[in-house]
């Protein structure tokens, strides 16, 4: 491809709306062009990384036996009726309706429309396993959609999905998906670490995700530095500080006069904040929630919502805590009554706490759950901090940031249960199948791999990705020689199976030599009347920096992967 007919535009500086140095190098290297927020689309050289960026993934799904498919973007609304998913996803989900107003759905995953293609084709024992895939637009109605190409309107995702006859299959499908994620980040240049993820309220069992570590990054992640516990924050497991013990003392009432948070009622008694136990209301699928966790422990909403397998927490409003009457600040499970009490196990194993009163400006101390209070339902719901003890191996646990590149789910029968994917076994026997399923998003794989792979003066591509093989920067074309030699290079470069860029454009060599740092292709040719004296081509390593100048046939063979 010669540059001068590129319709390429690169960018000396980034516009200001870019802070992620992928966006801000995206919009230098004239990779894309935004539309709308959430909204963009590529040039030809964008494209062509996108294309070698589900190239590596389709290879590598295609090695574990996996099956292309394709489904129809445009999904009826009654598929997700079905599973239930067109009033759970709510918002996210972009609806519209035909000329006969017949409602549709723009597909945000398409775990509906590969159980509905599965069970058109699934009937015996025989038919199993199998692992579909498809590599297609998604659209999803983010509220908030940031970073360039990290959260998208519209993306391209690649979703896979895997039916099998037990768990113990799925297992072994699990694995494949697991390998082959392990592999396509490796070949794209992205470092990235697996970690447990929530898996849902209803159905899943194991999740994983992969996790590019950035401080960028949306995702709090723990890791424990000793035993390589890795979990993300929501899913994070932790041994909470042991209570202060002793034996269980006589309840009494204290006058607590403005103490309304647990760190100024701990100061004011004279008290740890692991002694006192915090109240937290919430409304779950819209009734009301009353939430005991030790003092110096905070919810982990999702924890919360899947011990209750509930749809939808959030924080109780001002208008349901005056009705119920419940006093914010001296607030307790004593005496409570008109509502279920959800307590985390750390407020229901220590003795003696500080709990409120239900009476402003009074608190009880020495409450002990069974004697003075019981929870409904006591679960672990505490949200892991950094510095929180791994529950593995004690070591203090630590915050990092990252970007989910992909995610490998045990989904379970939910699906194929709502859809009806379904085989009878060796003895004629019905089941649904067990489903797993296993995506990555293409475009986020793009912001991730400029990410990981750019210097101050460009991007850096790794091989598996770079848009073209080889940069040829040729200088000096209107002077004698110059145009067959270049004809000569390109014929070699062809013969090869090579692809180049050529820069034959009449600007000076510090232009195009900034524009192909920017550009990032991995090896620059710079062809002129000073390297063919020299004996050829000078070949230089964009990301080392390092130059030889050789012959044109040992520089085309250099290239040859
Ligand atoms: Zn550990």
């Amino acid at each position: 491809m010669r540059m001068s007919r590129l319709m390429l535009k690169t960018l000396r500086e980034a516009p200001s709306e870019a802070e992620l140095e992928s966006h801000k190098l995206l919009l230098r290297a004239g990779l894309v062009t935004s539309f709308a927020a959430g909204l963009y689309a590529f040039t030809p050289m964008g494209w062509r990384v996108i294309r070698r960026i589900e190239a590596i993934i389709r290879e590598e799904m295609d090695r574990t036996g996996a099956q292309e498919v394709r489904l129809p973007e445009l999904n009826p609304v009654e598929l997700w009726e079905q599973s239930g998913r067109a009033q759970s996803m709510g918002q996210t989900l972009f609806r519209l309706a035909d000329r006969k107003e017949r409602g549709f759905v723009l597909g945000p995953t398409h775990e509906e429309g590969m159980s509905l293609l599965a069970s058109r084709h699934i009937q015996s024992y025989r038919d199993l396993p199998v692992t579909l895939y498809q590599i297609e637009t998604k659209f999803r109605d983010e509220p908030r959609p940031r970073g360039g190409l990290v959260r998208l309107r519209e993306f391209t995702m690649k979703d896979a999905y895997s039916f099998d006859a037990d768990w113990e299959a799925l297992d072994a499908s699990y694995a494949a998906a697991y390998q082959a994620y392990v592999r396509i980040f490796e070949r794209a240049g992205v470092p990235v670490i697996p970690v447990a993820a929530d898996s849902g309220a209803i159905g899943g069992k194991e999740s994983q995700e992969f996790v590019y570590l950035t401080e960028d990054g949306e995702d709090e992640i723990l890791l424990c530095p000793k035993c390589g516990y890795a979990a993300n924050a929501e899913k994070a497991e932790f041994t909470p500080p042991p209570p202060v013990p002793g034996a269980a003392l006589p309840i009494e009432k204290v006058a607590t006069p403005d103490q309304k948070t647990i760190a100024s009622l701990a100061k004011f008694l004279d008290v740890e904040e692991r002694q006192t136990v915090k109240a937290v209301f919430y409304k779950v699928d819209g009734n009301p929630v009353f939430v005991a966790i030790r003092g110096d422990l905070d919810v982990n909403e999702v924890k919360l919502k899947n011990a209750l397998k509930a749809q939808d927490v959030e924080p109780m409003d001002e208008a349901m805590v005056r009705r119920l009457g419940l006093i914010a600040g001296s607030a307790s499970a004593v005496g409570l009554e008109g509502m279920p009490v959800v307590a985390d196990a750390s407020a229901t194993t220590a003795p003696n706490l500080v709990a409120g009163a239900n009476e402003d400006g009074f608190h009880l101390l020495n409450t002990n759950h069974g004697r003075d209070w019981k929870a409904d339902v006591v679960a672990s719901i505490a949200l892991a901090r950094g510095g929180d003890a791994c529950a593995t191996c004690g070591t203090p646990l630590e915050v990092r940031r990252g970007m989910e590149m992909g995610h490998v789910f045990k989904l379970g029968t939910l699906y194929s249960e709502s859809i009806g994917v379904n085989y009878l076994d060796e003895g004629g026997e019905r089941h649904p199948c067990v489903m797993g399923c296993y995506g990555i998003g293409v475009e986020r794989m793009l912001a991730a791999i400029i990410e990981a792979n750019h210097d101050a003066n460009g991007i850096c591509w790794p091989g598996d990705v770079t848009p073209f093989d080889v940069h040829v920067v040729a200088l000096n074309l209107d002077q004698d020689g110059m145009t067959p030699a270049l004809a000569e290079l390109e014929e070699a470069l062809e013969a090869s199976g090579l692809s180049a860029l050529v820069d034959d454009r009449p600007d000076s060599a510090g232009i195009k030599f900034k524009d192909a740092d920017l550009l990032g292709i991995p090896t620059r040719f710079t062809l002129s009347p000073r390297s063919i004296e020299k004996g050829g081509i000078e070949v230089r390593d964009r990301k080392s920096g390092d130059t030889a100048v050789v012959s044109v046939a040992e520089a085309v063979g250099g290239l040859k992967r």
